[in-house]
C-alpha cells in the first residue's frame, strides 16, 4: 500500500483496467477547451499543451503512452494548446493529507496512511458545507490519491478571480481571525468556524501546540454549545483558543490551488503512479474508502 507503481504494472493498468468512461462527465464536457498534461518519468508534467477533441483521441495518447501521471486544466481556453483566450476556470479547493496540520496517526512528513486519509474527509466535509452555505451546487469531490479536491462548476463562480477566491477561502475554511470583540458576527462565518473549533478540540492530543489547553476542554465545549458570544467576547482562553484554531484552518487547504486560475490537477480514472491508487471521482464520500475503493483490482 502506497507503494510506487512499477512501469510493468502501470502499462497492465492502463491496457487493462483504466476506462474512460470513468472520466466524469464535466471534463467530458469541456474535454476541447481543457489544456491536457502527461508527466512520463515522475518529474512532473513535461509535456504541456496537449487539445483533444474526442474522448477517442484521448483514450488512444493514454493507452499508447501509459503516463506515470496524467494532468487536466482547472481552466477552460479558446485555444488550450497555447493555454490562450482563458473562458473561466472550476473553483478548486486542494487538501493534500500530507499537509493537513492535525493527523491523529503516526505518519511523519509526506506520509500518508488510512488514518489520516480519515481525518481528511471531515474537514471535506466542512468545505462542502460552507460551499452549500454560499449557495452552490456545482460541487464534485474527486479523490487525489492522497488526498482531496473539491471542484466546483457553477456558472457564475467560475468567471471570478484570484482576489474573490482568496475571499472564498477564507470563508470556507473559517481561517480569518476574529476576535469576537465584535457584536455583529458572520453567522454563517460563525457556523463553520464552531464547526472546525469542535474538530480541534476532538484532536488535542495530537498537535504539541493544543496540548496544554487540554485542561480547558470542557470549558472550551461548554461555552461553544451555548453559542454565548458575550461569554466568547470575555473569555481570554476562548479567545486564544479560536486563534490557534484559525491559524491551522489556514494550512488545512493549499491556497496555491485555489487562488491558481490555469492550474493543472490530476485527471479523476488515472493512477497516482507515487501511492498506487487511482485517482477517481467520489459518489458516496461517507462511504467512500481510498484503501478499498482506489486500489487498482489488476494489482490484487
Ligand atoms: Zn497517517
Amino acid at each position: 500500500m502506497f507503494k510506487e507503481v512499477s512501469l510493468e504494472d502501470r502499462k497492465k493498468f492502463y491496457k487493462y483496467e483504466w476506462n474512460p468512461k470513468n472520466i466524469p462527465k464535466f471534463i467530458l464536457d469541456s474535454l476541447e477547451y481543457r489544456e491536457f498534461a502527461f508527466d512520463y518519468t515522475g518529474e512532473g508534467p513535461s509535456d504541456r499543451y496537449r487539445k483533444f477533441t474526442s474522448v477517442d483521441e484521448l483514450e488512444r495518447w493514454i493507452r499508447k503512452r501509459y503516463p506515470y501521471a496524467i494532468y487536466s486544466s482547472v481552466a477552460y481556453y479558446e485555444i488550450p494548446e497555447e493555454m490562450d483566450r482563458w473562458i473561466k476556470s472550476e473553483l478548486v479547493f486542494d487538501l493534500d493529507v500530507k499537509d493537513l496540520p492535525i493527523r491523529s496517526c503516526k505518519c511523519k512528513k509526506g506520509e500518508v496512511c488510512e488514518i489520516c486519509l480519515n481525518d481528511a474527509k471531515d474537514y471535506v466535509f466542512i468545505v462542502l458545507d460552507a460551499l452549500k452555505e454560499l449557495g452552490l451546487k456545482n460541487i464534485y469531490v474527486v479523490f487525489s490519491g492522497r488526498g482531496y479536491h473539491v471542484r466546483v462548476l457553477d456558472e457564475d463562480i467560475m468567471k471570478v478571480g484570484s482576489y474573490e477566491r482568496g475571499e472564498i477561502l477564507k470563508f470556507v475554511i473559517a481561517s480569518e481571525s476574529i476576535t469576537f470583540s465584535d457584536d455583529v458576527i458572520n453567522f454563517a462565518y460563525y457556523k463553520i468556524l464552531k464547526r472546525t473549533i469542535l474538530e480541534t478540540i476532538k484532536r488535542m492530543d495530537y498537535l504539541e501546540e493544543l496540548k496544554r489547553y487540554k485542561r480547558y476542554k470542557k470549558y472550551l465545549l461548554k461555552i461553544i454549545s451555548e453559542d454565548n458570544v458575550y461569554k466568547m467576547k470575555r473569555s481570554k482562553i476562548f479567545q486564544e483558543f479560536v486563534k490557534i484554531v484559525t491559524k491551522i484552518n489556514k494550512e488545512i487547504l493549499d491556497s496555491k490551488v485555489t487562488l491558481d486560475l490555469k492550474r493543472l490537477i490530476r485527471l479523476p480514472s488515472s493512477l497516482h503512479s507515487k501511492v498506487g491508487l487511482i485517482c477517481m471521482l467520489v459518489k458516496n464520500l461517507y462511504k467512500f474508502n481510498p484503501i478499498y475503493d482506489a486500489r487498482p483490482k489488476i494489482f490484487d
